[in-house]
């Protein structure tokens, strides 16, 4: 099992409030027992909730269910700010980021040459 404590140092804080909800709805699930996995996986939030418990089929689709929704909703918000974002996979591990954490991301990964196009060359 892992506890939210865990999971956000992992996560960016953009995605806290999803981990908020995952865990405040556990008391409601009354046949999870918890989390057992949160991860980063192809730039969305892949929750796996623990199934030793579970005692009906339909209970297996509930938690699949949340599962799927969480993932979906991770895949439009910025993990680093919240704010609204989208995949990002031309970056060396896909994330999803919102405009200006792209440009921030990207920057760093490509940064701008010293001499740029506007300026006289320097002769030496
Ligand atoms: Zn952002």
């Amino acid at each position: 099992m892992i506890t939210k404590e865990q999971v956000i140092t992992n996560i960016g804080s953009g995605w806290h409030s999803h981990i908020e909800t995952i865990y405040a709805m556990l008391p409601e699930l009354s046949f999870c027992s918890g989390v057992y996995l949160i991860e980063r996986k192809n730039g969305m939030l892949h929750v796996i909730f623990s199934r030793t418990d579970l005692t009906t089929p339909a209970q297996d689709f509930i938690l699949k269910s949340i599962e799927y929704k969480i993932e979906r909703l991770t895949a439009k918000v910025c993990e680093e700010c919240g704010q609204y974002g989208v995949r990002r996979t031309e970056l060396s591990t896909v994330k999803t980021l919102c405009t200006r954490c792209y440009a921030f991301e990207y920057s760093k990964l490509n940064p701008v040459p010293s001499l740029v196009a506007n300026q006289e060359p320097h002769i030496v």
